[in-house]
C-alpha cells in the first residue's frame, strides 16, 4: 500500500478557483504540495454554468444563442491558449464545444429537464479536462488524469435535482476509481452524474460540494477539503455585506442549518454523507 492511502484526501475546487489558467495553476500547486490529495473534484469555470442555464431556460433567437455560445468559447479558449493548445486537449475541447452547440440548438430544450442536464454537464466536463492538463504542466510530469465522473456518481432520474444512489456510487468507485488512484491524481467533475439508463443528471446548482462529499464517502477518504475564495464560514455572505463576521468554529448541526437556509458556502446536502459515515468536520 502506498503511503497516501491511509490519509486519502478529496479536494474540491469551485468555479472561481478554476476560472482561468492562473487560478487553476494556484490550485494545482496546492494539490501537488499535499501528496494525500488523490481525488480532485472541480466545478465549471466561473460564469459557465450561468451561461448554460441561460441557453437552457430562455427563449433565445439564433443570434442571441450564438452570442452566449461565443462567451463560453472565449472562456474555454483563453485557458486552452494559456496551456499552449496541446493537440489532443484542443481536439477534446473543440468536440465538447461542438456537442454543446448541438444540444443548445435542440428545439425542445426549454421543456426538457433531461436535455437541460445534458447541456449543464458541459461546464464541468471541460474544466476537468483543462484542469488535469494544468496539473501536468505545473508538475512538468504526467501526474494527473481526468476521469468521467458521470460513470461514478449514479443517481435517480430526477433531472435538475437528482438523488444519488449511494451504494451504486460506492461500487462504481471501487471498480473504476480505486485502481486509477494508485497511479495518478484523478480529476473529476462535481455536480453531474448519470441515471440507470446512463442519461446525464445534475444534483442542482452548487452541487459540486455535494458530489465531493459523495465521492469522499465512496472512496472512504480520510478527509474532504472544500476550497473556496471566501476565507471561512461567515455569519452572512461577505460578498453581500461588510458586516459579515467569520465564525471560528461551527458544529455539524449549525453548518447544516446554515446550508439549508441558503448559505452558499455549502450545498445543503453536503453534510449528509459525512453524517452517514460518522466522520467529523
Ligand atoms: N457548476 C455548478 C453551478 O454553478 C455546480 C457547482 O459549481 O457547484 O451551480
Ligand atoms: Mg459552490
Amino acid at each position: 500500500m502506498s503511503n497516501w492511502s491511509e490519509s486519502l484526501t478529496v479536494a474540491k475546487f469551485g468555479g472561481t478557483s478554476v476560472a482561468n489558467f492562473e487560478a487553476m495553476s494556484r490550485c494545482a500547486r496546492i494539490i501537488l504540495a499535499n501528496p494525500s490529495i488523490r481525488l480532485v473534484v472541480v466545478s465549471a469555470s466561473a460564469g459557465i454554468t450561468n451561461l448554460l442555464v441561460k441557453l437552457g431556460n430562455e427563449k433565445l433567437s439564433g443570434n442571441e444563442r450564438e452570442s452566449v455560445l461565443q462567451q463560453i468559447r472565449n472562456i474555454e479558449n483563453a485557458i486552452l491558449n494559456d496551456l499552449g493548445r496541446p493537440k489532443q486537449l484542443e481536439t477534446t475541447i473543440e468536440l465538447l464545444l461542438e456537442q454543446l452547440a448541438e444540444v443548445a440548438a435542440q428545439p425542445d430544450l426549454i421543456s426538457s429537464n433531461k436535455l437541460k442536464d445534458e447541456l449543464l454537464s458541459f461546464g464541468e466536463r471541460m474544466s476537468s479536462q483543462l484542469f488535469a492538463e494544468v496539473m501536468n504542466q505545473v508538475a512538468e510530469n504526467s501526474v494527473a488524469v481526468s476521469f468521467e465522473g458521470r460513470q461514478l456518481l449514479k443517481t435517480d432520474s430526477t433531472f435538475g435535482k437528482a438523488e444519488p444512489q449511494v451504494e451504486l456510487t460506492k461500487n462504481q468507485a471501487e471498480k473504476l476509481l480505486n485502481p486509477l488512484l494508485q497511479e495518478k491524481v484523478v480529476v473529476t467533475q462535481g455536480f453531474i452524474g448519470s441515471d440507470n439508463f446512463d442519461n446525464t443528471t445534475t444534483l442542482g446548482r452548487g452541487g459540486s460540494d455535494y458530489s465531493a462529499a459523495l465521492f469522499a464517502e465512496a472512496v472512504s477518504a480520510f478527509a474532504l477539503q472544500i476550497w473556496t475564495d471566501v476565507p471561512g464560514i461567515y455569519t452572512t455572505d461577505p460578498r453581500i455585506t461588510s458586516q459579515a463576521r467569520p465564525i471560528s468554529e461551527i458544529s455539524f448541526n449549525e453548518a447544516a442549518e446554515m446550508a439549508t437556509f441558503g448559505a452558499k458556502i455549502l450545498h445543503p446536502a453536503t453534510l449528509i454523507p459525512a453524517i452517514r459515515s460518522g466522520s467529523k468536520v
